[in-house]
């Protein structure tokens, strides 16, 4: 049987870490979220971050649009946020409605406030190694591996996705940790040929039990980043009950890596703070 990779547990230490460092700053550090839509998901996601940067003493503001908003007045108000002092950290809240320009949106939000890391520019700056802010998600995982004092260093990791949210962001991660990286994504050929032999599985497609028992290694660690709604419950993208009895370490869903995802938000906007005090 598995060793649980405990999300909550880990997240909570950080938001601690987060809360007394805060204790110590001149102003509280400012977070704001701009949402446009009616999303019920995205609507429980802002929830969670109000809610988790209040209790880390940060301030917190959000921006709501109707969907039949003109996306150049959402694009004011992003350069508004830019110029705003008291503003240390602005996120897009991710899915747009389809009508906007989901890219453009992000590539609004300055450099240095973009705390998802999610802009060109940030993610230019991520590949080249010299990143403002690494992606919330991947971040996440990532240090819940270190926190664990997994060893990624020669292993083999496959990553099941190649989104610009998760996937190729994580991708880079690992190979910086000097993993050796698979990518592996809807038109792959075969994924248990990917899977079978991995020392590290990540699984971030949206598709509930898209990895069963039959396609890892025993010991293998297992990182499901899937978020799906089946029946009233929230599952992952991995069949749990097959691969944590094979799986030396895994993630639960829910208390995996989504508590791990807010807490890094919470870690980029104080180094947003920080950086503005450095200048
Ligand atoms: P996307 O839809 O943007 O990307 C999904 C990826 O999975 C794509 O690369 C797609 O391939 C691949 N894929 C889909 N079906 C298969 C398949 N049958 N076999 C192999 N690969 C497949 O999703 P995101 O990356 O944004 O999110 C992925 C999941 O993670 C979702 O469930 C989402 O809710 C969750 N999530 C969780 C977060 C958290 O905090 N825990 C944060 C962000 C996302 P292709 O490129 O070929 O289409």
């Amino acid at each position: 049987m598995s060793n649980i990779l405990d999300g909550r547990k880990i997240s909570k230490e950080i938001k601690n870490e987060l809360a007394e460092e805060i204790k110590n700053f001149a102003k509280k550090p400012r977070l704001v979220v701009v949402s446009v839509g009616e999303d019920p998901a995205s609507k429980i996601y802002v929830g969670m971050k109000e809610k988790s940067a209040l209790k880390v003493g940060m301030d917190f503001g959000h921006l709501a649009f109707s969907e039949d908003t003109d996306e150049e007045e959402i694009i004011k108000s992003i350069e508004c946020l830019n110029e705003d002092n008291n503003v240390n950290g602005i996120i897009i809240q991710l899915p747009l409605p389809k009508h906007f320009h989901e890219q453009k949106l992000l590539n609004t939000v300055l450099e240095t406030k973009d705390v998802d890391g999610l802009s060109e520019c940030n993610m230019g700056r991520l590949f080249n190694g010299k990143p403002n802010f690494i992606p919330c998600t991947p971040f996440g995982v990532i240090t819940l591996l270190n926190r664990y004092n997994i060893n990624i260093k020669g292993k083999t990791v496959t990553i099941i996705g190649r989104s610009k949210l998760v996937g190729k962001p994580l991708a880079t991660l690992f190979l910086k940790e000097n993993a050796t990286v698979t990518i592996c994504h809807s038109k792959t050929d075969d994924l248990k040929k990917h899977t079978q032999d991995a020392d590290i599985v990540v699984v971030a497609t949206g598709k509930p039990n898209l990895l069963n028992g039959d396609m890892v290694k025993e010991g293998v660690i297992v990182i499901d980043v899937g978020i799906n709604r089946v029946d009233n419950k929230i599952v992952g993208d991995v069949n749990f009950d097959e691969v944590s009895k094979k799986a030396s370490f895994i993630t639960p869903v829910p208390g995996g890596v989504g508590p791990l995802t807010v807490a890094m938000l919470l870690h980029n906007t104080v180094e947003a703070y920080k950086k503005i005090q450095e200048i």
